[in-house]
């Protein structure tokens, strides 16, 4: 909104206590006026999440039964102006602009000079952008791969936003071309979570539905989630449970707007300014302590035998070897790691014991640790040891913070997908996929650090900018042949490049997508595993645009050559050949292209949730647990989180405020604990630098930053991303998911 620096010096005023109200219709018009103007402003945010609209591009909340005209939140409107902006990035824009100019500007100006139009070509040593033609740049990718001495030279990242269509034959493509690198967004967020949920439940996805949260559950645990900003619409459901008389915990260090008040602007409650008390208990833990707390309550539930044995003996194994680490566990070692204290955790027991309808909610704040395997390990176990699994209003809820980040994994966008999918693919297309796991995202900025990736293509995202590791990672990008970039938008993966790159714009959600068989629409799949249709409105927003189906079959058609047994150019015209194709090979798609017509879609299958079916490795749902794990924090230093402000989604900032933090007009702030600023002699203002030291000795440096006193919880600290992935050195990674550890980042801040 202001043409303000992202380092300029920011107005810090205190933090609110209630989220959206009237200021969210404010903000939300604003953007939405600046950016589309009044027409496109209501042909979009009228369709928006409707039945017969399109689906919001940002995070991937579901959509209730009942939608209102009004079906979105204000990020969600931010998203959708931000996509359907008049502004255009044209060829004369990059005549003007070199990449060394462009590197100077920052984030939020890249993407705010508007839609690109055009397929663009930075030749080798060039300085600037050059138009190309589709089809050079397609036979310009399919030289390049053909050149490669290995498949594996090639990788194929994929960020959330892509369509279901999109994503099947993205895979379709890297595999036959003989590669598993398929890295995506995933990798970054919820894949602690798709690891340990298959491990426990059998399934890598969250076992409850819209209604079980909103209209059944009794009480609702929010660890690491901050739905104010990530997922306002969950605020509505939220709402719905505790008029119901439900029970709400925020389990999170800092005190977010969300999970204290929600002002509904589409109630008098809520433009009165009243609203609905959300959390009824924040507790306020220590990064990474969350293993902790959860062991803890299942030391306690144990303990007092508050436990269902009748489900534990028909549906699960392992409770034996559990309860005795449990009944071993410290107390003062939980207190310590987690920062919650025994009577806290004694007394969300007593929550827990009367009611029996209880679900867990998660995101980025339990994922993006060391021990975030292990913690929500602890948090399936807690859930199947009271049976809050596979009934109404309890289950495992991770929320994911892409579109269709869930759905594109479903379609095969995983660098190790199961042999049942291999062979499936095998079956329907008549080639042998390969089998040896491929790159994740920090494999593949491995690989093109070390000179073993010729091609480097991405479909959406801003990946060199997303991952952790900024320095590495942007450095290894110019060790890379051909990057491709397949986007909507100028971002920041644009000037970071290899050798030589291609931007290849493609339509957005909003804009229609007609070809010779006439309209066609995709469709995703939310949080809640509901798979349901996208129809854009607009029209494209350049001519020269092509959907993202299109630009994968014109790239697999000069690769593999019109005779290819795979019909691409079909697809690219009919997205229903592609749908029939997913039916015969993706599970719980049958008769896609007709289910998918019924009014909201419908719902995949989850043998947890729906029959109590756990595809584990013994059939049973596993209660485990494992050693408490901490990360030492020396003295003279903080843990530090990575997170969005309320203007921000993933890499995209869409403005430099983050009022219900308070912050206004600049991104370069770290909110610390009062007394951790008095403990390190610093004061509220001081401008610092962060600095991490990892194992690699080496120190990483985010300089400039005002210290702002915040009640986090002690001894932790916080910041934005994407500026502070620099921090995060790209071997700290999860355990078993390999997720960079952006939640908790060991910093010492030194005065500026
Ligand atoms: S809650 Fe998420 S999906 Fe819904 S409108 Fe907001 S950003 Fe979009």
């Amino acid at each position: 909104m202001t043409d303000q620096r992202s380092d300029s010096d920011p107005e810090v005023g205190e933090p609110e206590h209630a989220a959206v109200g009237l200021p969210a219709i404010y903000w939300s018009m604003k953007y939405a006026m600046n950016e589309m103007g009044p027409k496109r402003s209501l042909q979009t945010l009228s369709k928006m999440n409707h039945i017969d609209g399109f689906d919001c591009p940002s995070c991937a909340w579901p959509d209730p039964d009942r939608r209102k005209a009004a079906e979105f939140c204000e990020n969600g409107a931010k998203a959708v102006a931000w996509e359907a902006t008049r502004k255009r990035v044209d060829a004369a824009f990059f005549a003007e602009h070199s990449i060394a100019d462009l590197l100077s500007h920052d984030d939020h100006w890249l993407e705010h000079q508007g839609r690109l139009t055009e397929p663009m070509h930075l030749p080798a040593g060039g300085t600037h952008y050059q138009p190309i033609s589709w089809d050079a740049a397609f036979r310009l990718v399919a030289d390049r791969m053909r050149g490669m001495a290995s498949p594996d030279r090639a990788i194929f990242y994929t960020s959330g936003r892509a369509s279901n269509e999109a994503a099947f034959l993205y895979q379709l493509l890297a595999r036959r071309l003989g590669t598993n690198n398929l890295p995506d967004c995933s990798n970054m967020c919820h894949e602690s979570s798709g690891t340990a949920l298959t491990q426990t439940l059998g399934v890598g996805k969250g076992t409850v539905t819209y209604d079980d949260i909103a209209f059944e559950s009794k009480l609702i645990l929010i660890a690491g989630q901050n739905p104010g900003t990530n997922h306002p619409r969950m605020l509505t459901a939220l709402e719905e449970a505790k008029q119901r008389g439900a029970r709400i915990v925020a389990i999170n260090p800092l005190p977010e707007a969300g999970l204290v008040r929600f002002r509904n602007p589409q109630t008098p409650r809520g433009i009165s300014g009243v609203g609905t008390k959300i959390a009824d208990e924040h507790l306020s833990v220590r990064l990474g302590g969350d293993q902790a707390l959860f062991a803890g309550l299942n030391k306690v539930l144990v303990e007092r035998g508050a436990i269902d044995t009748d489900f534990i003996e028909r549906y699960t194994d392992g409770i034996a070897v559990a309860a005795e680490a449990w009944a071993a566990l410290d107390w003062a070692r939980i207190e310590s790691i987690s920062g919650i204290t025994r009577a806290q955790i004694e007394a969300l027991a007593d929550d827990v014991i009367a009611n029996d309808r209880v679900i867990v909610c998660w995101a980025m704040g339990l994922t993006q640790h060391k021990n975030s395997v292990p913690t929500i390990r602890e948090i399936a176990s807690f859930l199947l040891l009271r049976g809050n699994i596979g009934r109404p209003g309890a289950g495992a809820a991770p929320i994911r913070g892409h579109s269709n980040v869930q759905g594109d994994r479903t379609m095969g966008i995983w660098e190790k997908m199961p042999d049942a999918f291999l062979d499936a693919l095998r079956d329907e297309f008549g080639f042998e996929p390969p089998r040896e796991h491929g790159h994740d995202a920090v494999a593949s900025v491995r690989a093109m650090r070390d000179g073993e990736a010729d091609v480097f293509v991405a479909l959406g995202g801003n990946f060199p900018v997303a991952i952790s590791d900024t320095e590495v990672a942007t450095e290894a990008m110019t060790r890379v042949g051909l990057t491709v970039g397949i986007q909507t938008k100028l971002n920041r993966s644009h000037l970071h490049t290899g050798r030589e790159a291609l931007i290849l714009p493609c339509l957005g959600r909003t804009e229609r997508d007609v070809t010779s068989a006439g309209a066609q629409f995709v469709t995703v799949e939310d949080s809640m595993s509901m798979v349901h249709s996208s129809r854009g409105r607009l029209l494209p927003g350049s001519p020269h645009l092509r959907s993202e189906v299109q630009i994968i079959c014109g790239i697999a058609d000069a690769l593999f050559g019109s005779d290819d047994a795979l019909d691409w150019r079909a697809m690219a015209e009919d997205y229903g050949l592609i749908r029939r194709h997913i039916a015969h090979v993706v599970p719980g798609f049958h008769a896609f292209d007709e289910r998918v017509l019924h009014p909201g879609g419908f719902q995949l299958p989850n043998g947890a949730r729906d029959s109590l079916k756990f595809d584990t490795e013994t059939g049973k749902g596993r209660i485990t647990t494992s050693p408490l794990e901490t990360l030492e924090v020396p003295p003279g230093h903080l843990l530090l989180q990575t997170l969005r402000s309320h203007d921000q989604f993933n890499t995209t900032i869409y403005g430099y405020d983050d009022r219900y933090r308070g912050i206004k007009k600049g991104r370069n702030v770290v909110f610390v604990n009062p007394a951790d600023i008095t403990a390190l002699g610093l004061n509220d203002g001081q401008q610092v630098d962060l600095v991490s030291i990892a194992d690699d000795g080496r120190e990483r440096r985010l300089p400039g930053l005002r210290v702002v006193s915040y009640s986090t919880t002690a001894g932790c600290a916080a910041t934005y991303y994407p500026e502070a992935n620099v921090l995060v050195p790209l071997d700290s990674v999860a355990a078993e998911s390999n997720t960079p550890t952006s939640k908790s980042i060991v910093v010492r801040l030194e005065p500026a």
